[in-house]
């Protein structure tokens, strides 16, 4: 046992311009590990395979318990959370690569703004226009809503489902499924429901709601088990209506 190795075959690219290789790295084993944390193993010691010492691999996490979505990357090929991802599961070498459907910044670590900006073009907040004791007033929401809302709310915008959604890519103007899915859950609630119209309107065109082609590999890596594809197919029927509301009452 005491001479079991960690082996990482990390695809490796020092700015957004250059041109990505591969790095291998060995690392003594001790049970327990995450990739974040063997990561930080190797941040270090920084030694590759050809036992060379080399600039440390750059990757991007915070929380440490699948909460923060910074983590994310391609490990043995699958986009999932570095924290969540257990050595002792994982097929060696373990082979870590960059989310490829966003801005690469350095090695592991990429720029997940646009999905950011995507749940402001889709007002994904519940309005509050008071400090009041909002909670005193607020419409009563059955214990059964509360429950399919938690899940849809556990969102950590971590990119997983737009990485395997084929629709979602550089050339594509889609908005991706994740923040489809928060519009279905703002529409839902009692308050955020006084912009459905406005976050309709936001998916109802180019590079919205109809850009979804079911390939349905969003729910298969959601760290969450969100079920998104209910909701855009709610979704579809909301916007359905919406469309027809807007042909006849206006
Ligand atoms: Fe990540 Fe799931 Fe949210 Fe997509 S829906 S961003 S996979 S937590």
């Amino acid at each position: 046992m005491a001479d079991k190795e960690i082996h990482f075959k990390i695809k490796r690219q020092d700015d957004p311009n250059a041109e990505a290789y591969w790095e291998e790295f060995k690392m003594p084993y001790s049970p327990g590990h995450n990739v974040v944390s063997a990561l930080m193993y190797l941040r270090e010691h920084p030694v590759n395979t050809e036992g060379r010492k080399v600039e440390p691999v750059v990757w991007d996490s915070n929380c440490m318990e699948e909460v923060c979505g910074a983590c994310s990357m391609l490990i043995n090929g699958t986009p999932r959370q570095a924290c969540a991802a257990l050595i002792d599961d994982l097929e060696q070498p373990v082979v870590l690569e960059p989310l490829t459907k966003f801005p690469l910044v350095r090695d592991l670590m990429v720029d997940r703004q646009k999905m950011f900006d995507a749940l402001l073009k889709v007002k994904a907040w519940v309005p509050v226009d008071g400090s009041w004791d909002i909670h005193r007033h607020a419409p009563l929401i059955s214990s059964g809503e509360q429950s399919i809302r938690y899940i849809f709310s556990r969102c950590m915008t971590c990119g997983c489902c737009m990485e395997a959604c084929p629709q979602y890519h550089k050339d594509s103007t889609f908005i991706g499924p994740a923040p489809l899915g928060q519009v279905s859950l703002h529409n839902s609630h009692p308050t955020g429901k006084y912009f459905n119209e406005e976050r309709l309107h936001a998916i109802m065109g180019d590079g919205g709601i109809t850009d979804c082609g079911n390939a349905q590999n969003c729910i298969q890596v959601c760290p969450k088990d969100i079920p998104l594809t209910d909701a855009i197919a709610r979704l579809g029927r909301q916007t359905t209506a919406q469309w027809l509301r807007d042909l006849f009452v206006k």
